[in-house]
């Protein structure tokens, strides 16, 4: 309720471009990221902060826009798939599963791999029974991607995986600077569910690698000088030393094969234009709730976050829209300076998502308020007492709708 006395509270003008915007938005939702935890007795995730990290882990990676068909066998048309358990590695093969529509369903857990193994192991799921009518195979395979079928495929619709990590090893479990000495959870995490949505192990991705380079012209991009080759380390990860940027700077790319204990690494742009390549669409920058337009709701949600000015690492529909790994003012000017915000149709981006914040006196002058006028209504809202406390959590529960508790797995990688 507080929401629709919010909404109207905008300017009418923005109301007007608002609704223009979603006439020429394009239709096209978000993965939805299903944690299941059922498969993991040795109890690895038993720990909310666990869960929570692991969250928000699919909260940075997960940035962008598909439309994955439903899995819903009938009759004659029926399946089963390989799934990995990932606590103990024993291959399973449930049967007949529905997948609803845009869901990947993750089964995290901790597995007492040697010492000297693997961080973390991606199992993306097989399809391994599969009867019935052709369009139903097709869908199994696809999830209603054409681009996503055979030796060919340029486009990847995964349903399922295992996330495995190695119970072994020491891990920082919180969104803080990993201690030294353990493994950062938050960083391996999101490279495992890279992982999942097809980095290094879908046909997709493979189909551009060219003499052990990676050839994808996305990627290729925003490689720059710095990757003239994007050589890769077994087919599955960049080469060590590989960097991209997040929020304009240098950073090691998360995809690369390793992890020292203690470091933090995050999703550069190189990364997410790896996926992008193979099939992905990245959301908009600035479309914070991913509805496919840029509107005042998108500053709603990054408010209702209660994140806002908190300073840690916050993921993309929690309103980290400079991709800098903080929700703060920086967000709302980026948003802004999209050119999207106060006028024009809805576009994706054609390039990297990651924008460098502009200076204010850059940003386009309607919007400049409005960021302003935000900051200032939510600073207001914050002073306000337990009941705007409580509006801020309902919204901050609908602005997660897109990602449901749930887990992932990647294959043949050392993290
Ligand atoms: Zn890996």
């Amino acid at each position: 309720m507080a929401t629709v006395g919010l909404r109207g509270a905008w300017p009418p003008m923005l109301g007007r471009f608002a609704a223009a915007w979603l006439l020429a938005g394009v239709a096209a939702a978000s993965p939805i990221l299903e944690f299941d935890y059922s498969k993991d007795t040795g109890g690895f995730f038993a720990a909310p902060e666990r869960r929570a990290t692991l969250s928000l882990a699919g909260n940075l990676v997960n940035r962008f826009l598909d439309d994955l068909a439903p899995i819903v066998p009938s009759g004659t048309n029926t399946w089963s798939y390989w799934l990995t358990r990932p606590d103990n590695l024993v291959y399973e093969f449930p049967q007949n599963e529905t997948i609803p529509t845009n869901v990947i369903r993750i089964f995290p857990g901790g597995s007492s791999l040697s010492d000297s193994g693997p961080l973390a192991i991606t199992y993306s799921a097989i399809p391994w029974q599969l009867a019935g009518d052709e369009a139903w195979k097709a869908t199994v395979r696809t999830r209603g991607q054409p681009g996503a079928a055979g030796t060919g495929a340029t486009d990847y619709g995964p349903f399922a995986g295992s996330l495995v990590f190695n119970a072994s090893k020491a891990w920082s479990s919180g969104t803080a600077a990993p201690a030294a000495g353990t493994y950062d959870l938050l960083s391996i995490a999101a490279h495992e569910l890279l992982h999942l949505f097809g980095f290094g192990v879908s046909q997709s991705f493979q189909n551009l690698v060219v003499s052990g380079s990676f050839v994808g012209p996305h990627a290729l991009a925003a490689a720059g000088p710095a990757n003239p080759h994007l050589l890769l380390a077994g087919q599955s990860h960049w080469a060590a030393g590989t960097t991209g940027t997040i929020a304009g700077l240098s950073a090691t790319a998360i995809m690369n094969e390793t992890f020292a204990a203690g470091e933090r690494r995050l999703p550069t742009d190189l990364d997410r234009a790896a996926l992008q390549d193979i099939g992905w669409r990245p959301a908009a920058i600035g479309d914070v709730d991913r509805d496919g337009a840029v509107t005042p709701d998108d500053l709603l949600v990054i408010g209702a976050s209660g994140a806002f000015t908190a300073g840690g690492i916050h993921g993309w529909n929690e309103g980290d829209v400079n991709g800098d790994g903080l929700v703060n003012p920086d967000d709302l000017l980026a948003i802004s300076a999209t050119g999207l915000f106060n006028g024009g149709p809805y576009a994706l981006a054609a390039t990297s998502p990651v924008l460098v914040v502009p200076e204010p006196d850059g940003v386009v002058p309607g919007l400049v308020s409005l960021a302003t006028w935000f900051c200032a209504r939510y600073l207001r809202q914050n002073r306000v007492g337990t009941s705007r406390r409580s509006w801020r959590r309902s919204r901050w529960a609908s602005a997660r709708v897109g990602i449901r508790s749930a887990g992932l797995r990647s294959s043949n990688s050392w993290s």
